[in-house]
């Protein structure tokens, strides 16, 4: 019958497309669709290009995932081309949707992943640069450059640069988040890309390409279950990432491996219960990935506090392999108000000056920023950026906060038109959206629910 909803039914379904699910200085994104191609010559069922939009559940257990419904207009009407969303039933889902999953947050909502006070998060931009043969960089493949700083607001923002091959580099930086504290993250990216040392290095390097995300990074303490009855998490969806070494690829790997034995286990055990999936967790706990999260468990607690205590918090864990000064040790807690804008600098007013005299105004805009991303979406769709109390955003967030939003999106989707008829409103630019989830982390009242648009939109990354 036509529009009717499918059932598709399957064994095992993997939510995601990264590696978690899917599987360095290797492009991460030809690597997931080459594993792809493998996992479909061994006759996996890839569908791509269908977001995950609904968990199923059948009393406290998962049992599959309802994807989004297609062709729908702004206002949410069926149009010709309208298909509604598959039901995918399956006997075990295993969530691999990266930092801040929507999914991951029904099942929280559902069954209490959580003991404590959840995840934390940083975010970073990444670049991917073009360099010219003569530049210093060029001649030093091989060469990671870590930088601390710049410092951004009282946040301690950290840099990476290293040249790949084919005369390209990669340039990025990651910033803690605390809802409450005012960050822009795309002006401390420009402080960094034109920091004289940068500079002297990369040349007249040209970006080929950009890219936002943020990073689970609160370790094995902020760890949800990792096993419910009929659904297991890996990856940066399960905190999976070393902030320590910024490194989340390997562990969204193993992690993917391990569950993929343990829901094989369960599969021919016929037990699809918390209990017999809980071998992953076994495994993992057992494995070396895990005693390197171990090692890094108060890593991101002390580097998202404020002044000189982080310090003495990092030197205190480097030296006691991790424990520190108090273990765990409890997350900053965010500001009660944010600065408003008047009191805003990026960085120091020295990096104010570098980009005042390197690069005008700004190393780069977050427009262009958005058209490297190679971000893409259908205009006529349901906005997927949902403000639960627009009221919120021109009242208390206006009063209060100056709507942070305007200042911590990577992408402008965010901005207030003073001159609306009826007094300022915050206006959305929904396919600017480079789905790096900074939003719904650091939006000081929780209004702001980030949902997975129509399939297929997004950012498409080619080198990164
Ligand atoms: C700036 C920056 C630099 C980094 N550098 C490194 C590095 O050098 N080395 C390293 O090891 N790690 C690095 N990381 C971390 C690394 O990228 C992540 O830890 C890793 O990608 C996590 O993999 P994942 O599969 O868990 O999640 P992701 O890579 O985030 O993949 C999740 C996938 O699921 C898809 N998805 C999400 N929701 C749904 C849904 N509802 N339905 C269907 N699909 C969905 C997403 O579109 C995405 O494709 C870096 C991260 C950042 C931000
Ligand atoms: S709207 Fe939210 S998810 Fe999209 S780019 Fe801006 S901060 Fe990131």
């Amino acid at each position: 019958m036509e529009n009717q909803r499918e059932t598709l039914p399957v064994d095992a379904l993997f939510v995601g497309g990264g590696p978690a699910c899917l599987a360095g200085a290797i492009h991460l994104s030809r690597l997931c669709a080459w594993l792809g191609e493998v996992a479909e010559a061994e006759g996996v069922n890839v569908f791509c290009g269908f977001p995950g939009k609904e968990v199923l559940f059948s009393g406290g257990a998962v049992t599959g995932v309802r994807t989004g419904d297609r062709g729908l207009d702004a206002k949410g009407e069926k149009k010709g081309s309208f298909e509604p969303g598959a039901d995918i039933q399956a006997a075990v889902t295993v969530f691999g949707e990266g930092s801040r999953g929507s999914l991951l947050s029904q099942v929280d909502e559902k069954l209490g992943l959580f003991s404590g006070p959840g995840q934390c998060f940083e975010a970073g931009i990444k670049q991917v640069l073009q360099i010219p043969p003569d530049s210093p960089l060029a001649a030093q493949l091989g060469t990671v450059v870590h930088t601390l700083g710049p410092a951004h607001n009282g946040a301690f923002c950290g840099g990476f640069l290293y040249p790949m091959a084919g005369g390209r580099a990669a340039a990025g930086l990651v910033a803690p988040l605390s809802p409450g504290r005012d960050i822009d993250l795309h002006q401390a990216f420009c402080a960094f890309m034109t920091h004289p040392y940068i500079r002297k290095l990369t040349g007249e390097a040209r970006p080929v390409e950009h890219g936002a995300r943020t990073l689970c990074a609160g370790g094995p303490y902020t760890m949800p279950r990792l096993c419910v009855d009929g659904a297991v998490f890996v990856g940066d969806s399960a905190s999976m990432l070393d902030p320590r070494r910024l490194k989340g690829v390997h562990g969204a790997l193993v992690s993917g491996m391990l569950a993929a034995r343990a829901v094989f286990c369960a599969l021919a055990a016929q037990d699809l219960s918390a209990k017999a999936l809980s071998l992953y967790q076994r495994e993992l706990f057992a494995s070396p990935l895990f005693a390197d999260l171990w090692r890094a468990r108060n890593f991101h607690q002390a580097v998202s506090r404020p002044g000189f205590s982080r310090w003495l918090h990092i030197a205190a864990q480097e030296i006691s392999l991790g424990r520190g000064f108090f273990d765990p040790l409890p997350r900053h807690k965010p500001a009660k108000k944010a600065r408003k804008p008047g009191f805003l600098v990026f960085g120091s007013e020295k990096n104010q000056f570098y980009l005042a005299k390197n690069q005008g105004s700004s190393y780069l805009s977050r427009e262009d920023g958005v058209f490297l991303s190679g971000t893409r979406h259908e205009e006529d769709q349901p906005c997927h950026i949902i403000l639960r109390d627009p009221d919120l955003c021109t009242g208390p967030c206006r009063e209060q906060y100056a709507n942070p939003c305007t200042r911590f999106c990577p992408a402008g989707v965010y901005e207030v038109v003073e001159s609306s008829p009826h007094g300022p409103r915050l206006k959305l630019n929904p396919s600017n959206c480079l789905h790096c989830k900074t939003c719904e982390v650091m939006d000081p009242f929780g209004n702001i629910l980030w949902t997975c648009p129509e399939g297929g939109g997004g950012p498409h990354y080619r080198f990164a």
